[in-house]
């Protein structure tokens, strides 16, 4: 296939090469690290997974981990990375404070965890296997028919692959770098972009696995909400454990989660959920096309939805850089009472000490 049908196949992937080629390398001000993850293959060409690094390089710097396209059919979530990336390009160039910023903490970017899924239009990737119902992890609680993950066949959406194969290959790449960024920092915060659930925007954190059990890094994670609700006070998104709506097997951040709880690192993962409910409801011809019921197809309702995450972004970079304000502080204790009552009413209160 020739470099230009592939691009017109998926156009992020051009995008995510012409910053790569064009813009990065011209970046003086901060250390910049792009790498080759793993290939995959789409019909027998061989297709990177890139993560690109800005930075700080000590590896006891905070980081934070931006992750976009691990649903092949949810493209605005690539769209919103690569926004990203393309402003922090621009701004590297004359944004002293950024650039100061970025002298002390690290920022990776994963914009396209899943091109075959993307370029074939499937919600999977090319082998037909959910990438966030892929990792060995099981709920012990009743999960949603279906959506919560199942080993049936692969001829029907989420399927979590057969039992003992191990990861595919774009789910295994995710967590090792998560795992290798986050060995020694004191903290990396995660941001995982996706859409198609509701009508509003949400903001979800683990578990999905458990409706009655809280992450036991609850209070910090309420404190990162409070600090950006207070700062944001007009901005719309929900913020809740993922399972208040469904409950999964098999979902990425849950593992990582659990394993960085294990190996006394820090990790605290996010998921933006952007709702597509309302972009099919302003063009009820978006359910032409099964893209549309995923991603915005009118030209000014992306340009709106690529604008409004940008202040998230920017919170996250600036939460990530001014850790030590939050995370871990003296409130956290509080926090995770408030969280718990609020989210985990039938859970016994969890005790930060023990
Ligand atoms: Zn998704």
């Amino acid at each position: 296939m020739h470099t230009s049908m592939l691009y017109a196949r998926l156009p992020e992937l051009g995008q995510l090469e012409a910053l790569v080629k064009h813009q990065l390398p011209h970046i003086r001000t901060v250390p910049v690290e792009t790498r080759k993850l793993t290939t995959v293959l789409l019909d027998a060409l061989p297709i990177p997974l890139y993560a690109v690094s800005l930075g700080a390089q000590d590896p006891q710097a905070p980081g934070l981990v931006i992750v976009g396209g691990v649903h092949g059919l949810e493209r605005i979530g690539s769209q919103v990375v690569l926004t990203l990336m393309n402003s922090l390009c621009q701004r590297l160039h004359w944004d002293t404070a950024l650039q100061h910023k970025l002298q002390a903490i690290r920022l990776v970017f994963l914009p396209l965890l899943n091109p075959v899924g993307m370029a074939k239009r499937y919600r999977s990737n090319g082998n037909h296997i959910d990438l966030m119902r892929n990792a060995p992890i099981d709920s012990k609680e009743p999960t949603a028919w279906l959506v919560g993950g199942h080993r049936f066949s692969k001829r029907l959406p989420w399927f979590r692959g057969e039992i003992g194969l191990g990861m595919e290959a774009e789910a295994q790449a995710l967590v090792d770098l998560i795992e290798q960024e986050s060995a020694h920092r004191p903290l990396t915060l995660a941001l995982d972009c996706h859409s198609g659930f509701g009508s509003k925007d949400r903001l979800w954190f683990p578990y999905a696995k458990s409706r009655h059990q809280p992450m036991k890094k609850i209070g910090d994670i309420y404190h990162l909400k409070e600090l950006f609700f207070n700062a944001y006070p007009h901005q719309n998104y929900i913020f809740e454990p993922q399972a208040l709506h469904y409950t999964c097997h098999g979902d990425l951040w849950d593992y990582l989660y659990d394993r960085s709880e294990a190996g006394g690192t820090h990790l605290l993962p996010i998921t933006l959920e952007m709702g597509s409910w309302r972009w099919v409801r302003k063009n009820p011809l978006q359910l032409a096309d099964r893209l549309g019921l995923f991603h915005p197809m009118k030209p000014h309702r992306i340009q709106r939805v690529l604008r409004t995450h940008l202040t998230l972004m920017e919170f996250l970079i600036n939460a990530t850089y001014a850790y030590q304000s939050w995370y871990q502080g003296e409130l956290s204790q509080c926090y995770a009472d408030t969280a718990t009552s609020l989210w985990y009413p039938d859970a016994t209160p969890l005790n930060l000490n023990d």
